[in-house]
């Protein structure tokens, strides 16, 4: 056999090789991290119950309900809007495993944007996963994108036009859960996501909602809370506003 016929069948064999490696790791972040929900749990759900069309797709999420025996507010905690971004969702995670709740209902979603979690950013040199040593083994979570995996949406538009405002924004801002609300029943995967989140706040009458993120990589906004002008009265007795975290 010529020597170019023995070099081209193992640069062959080689790329196999390479794509298998590099196949198995993508699919290896389709599988979620796992929970362990708490006794406090009284209800679990998914986001597709309040908006069907998200059924079967990479967009349906965990919801998880805390039933407290005393009447008071509904409150909803959002984690893994950006699931590069990884306080915002373990903080999510650690209420589904500890909290107990008194009066009221608690509402936590620990993966909001779950096709987010389902790759990480090329060139970014992110890891895939991440190792948290606890008293009862390692824990592993997913390290995942800013934005919802072009797999399950794409193409990127050259020029993102958010709905209703029509603010233009960069075209990738279209896989941006934290850009996409209101969201829009017939929109991208992202807006439905959006949409559905919303649905939720209104059918189950939330009266307050947190949106837990991070400051992200080489990103140095840290202690810092986004409020709406009408709420800034809230926002005026947070432990952050006061000074009383640093
Ligand atoms: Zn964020």
């Amino acid at each position: 056999m010529k020597n170019s016929k023995i070099r081209a069948i193992v640069i062959l064999f080689f790329s196999v090789f390479l794509a298998a490696v590099a196949g198995r790791d993508f699919l290896r972040m389709r599988q979620p991290e796992p929970i362990y929900p708490g006794q406090g749990i009284s209800e679990k759900k998914m986001l597709s119950d309040y908006f069907s069309p998200l059924r079967g797709t990479n967009g349906d999420t965990e919801v998880y309900f805390f039933e407290g025996e005393n009447p008071g507010a509904t409150v909803l905690i959002l984690g893994g809007t950006h699931p590069n971004e990884p306080a915002g969702f373990i903080t999510a995670i650690c209420l589904i495993e500890r909290a107990q709740v008194q009066a009221g209902r608690l509402i936590v979603i620990p993966r909001a944007n779950n096709s987010a979690f389902s790759h990480n950013d090329p060139q970014e040199a992110n890891p895939q996963r991440f190792f948290i040593p606890t008293p009862h083994g390692m824990r592993w979570f997913r390290f995942g994108s800013r934005n919802t995996n072009p797999i399950d949406q794409w193409p990127d538009p050259e020029v993102y036009r958010h709905f209703p405002s029509g603010q233009k924004l960069s075209g990738g801002e279209t896989r941006n859960l934290n850009r996409s609300y209101p969201g829009k029943p017939d929109g991208s995967l992202t807006e439905k996501v959006a949409f559905a989140i919303m649905e939720l706040l209104r059918k189950e009458k939330v009266d307050l909602a947190f949106d837990l993120h991070e400051a992200s990589l080489e990103y140095p906004v840290i202690n810092a809370i986004v409020a709406h002008n009408r709420r800034r009265n809230i926002f005026a007795v947070s432990p952050i506003a006061n000074g009383a975290i640093n």
